[in-house]
């Protein structure tokens, strides 16, 4: 079993109403690996420019089972950077910049030693770069695709014969209404299907996921976290992709009855994310303390 990964590798500022972070480390690729990591090793592939600072290297490094021979630092080019303020509620945010840097360039290339992987994960990048990954990745058992406004907006097409080549599609609420001019998240996840994959999963933030597969649709709720609980919701996405993603690598199945379980995996992880800013609410993560979140989710979501 091998998971792998692209996506950004960004230099993120972030304003929250209680607090602000600058220049921390942050980017799909980087919350997917170090969520994906506390369930065990995951492959990174992504490009930085030379402006990367030195300290950014030293936090993913510090996530022991990301796997960083996929990392490209280039001479002479530019990071990918995001800006990010939210408003009181924590639910919605405004991205203030976006800098695409490396994301403009020739996409990373997958390493010899990584060529063999099975789960992939498209994190949110150029729907350009995440087309090229797979066509290095010859032996793939699943593929999961995350996409964002931006890149609807952008790059359309190519996020429309993308969709045609993945099995799963993982988008938040107001995406997937973009994408398909559809308001009902059941409808549109339907509509998402008929253009090739298995699977949707609509993110919903404070109100969880739903899962519309061919065999079945789920829901899940998100792990009970109280607003003062919330420090920075940045990555809650990717964080969830990762736990999402590890579990199915993990018990090497896609099927619906794991894809439920999964969720289950990607919501605890994602809860983590959340109490702190940057990577730091998932640092020290294992085994143990997810198996602690799921106990608790367990009974929250039980009945008789
Ligand atoms: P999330 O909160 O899960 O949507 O993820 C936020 C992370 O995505 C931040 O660390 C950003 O650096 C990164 N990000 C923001 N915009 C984009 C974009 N257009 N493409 C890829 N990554 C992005």
């Amino acid at each position: 079993m091998s998971l792998i990964v692209t996506g950004t590798l960004g230099i993120d500022s972030i304003e929250t109403p209680t607090g602000s972070a600058q220049r921390v480390p942050g980017g799909s690729a980087a919350y997917f690996s170090a969520a994906a990591s506390a369930q065990g090793p995951v492959r990174l592939v992504g490009a930085v420019g030379e402006d990367w600072p030195e300290e950014h290297r030293s936090v993913l490094s510090s996530f022991r089972e990301i796997d960083l021979a996929g990392l490209e630092q280039r001479g002479g080019s530019q990071t990918f950077a995001w800006g990010g303020r939210y408003h009181d509620n924590m639910n919605v945010r405004d991205t203030l910049f976006t800098e695409l840097g490396v994301l403009e360039e020739a996409p990373p290339s997958v390493p010899e030693s990584f060529r063999d992987s099975r789960y992939v994960f498209l994190a949110n990048s150029h729907p350009g770069v995440q087309n090229s990954f797979l066509d290095q990745l010859p032996d793939r058992a699943l593929t999961v695709l995350d996409s964002m406004d931006l890149w609807i907006e952008i790059a359309n097409a190519d996020l429309h014969a993308l969709i045609a080549r993945v099995d799963g599609v993982m988008l938040n609420d107001s995406e997937v209404q973009q994408l398909t001019g559809i308001g009902n998240p059941y409808s549109a996840g339907r509509r998402i299907l008929e253009m090739g994959p298995a699977f949707v999963i609509v993110k919903k933030g404070e109100h969880g996921a739903i899962l519309v597969h061919e065999d079945g649709v789920a829901t899940m709720p998100a792990f009970p976290v109280a607003l003062e609980g919330v420090v920075d919701p940045t990555g809650a996405g990717d964080s969830f992709a990762g736990g999402f993603m590890a579990y199915l690598n993990r018990v090497d199945r896609c099927d619906l009855e794991a894809l439920k379980s999964a969720l289950a995996w990607g919501t605890v992880t994602a809860s983590r994310t959340i109490e702190a800013f940057g990577l730091e609410g998932l640092r020290g993560l294992d085994m143990p303390a997810l198996e602690e979140r799921l106990d608790v989710f367990r009974s929250a979501t039980h009945f008789e």
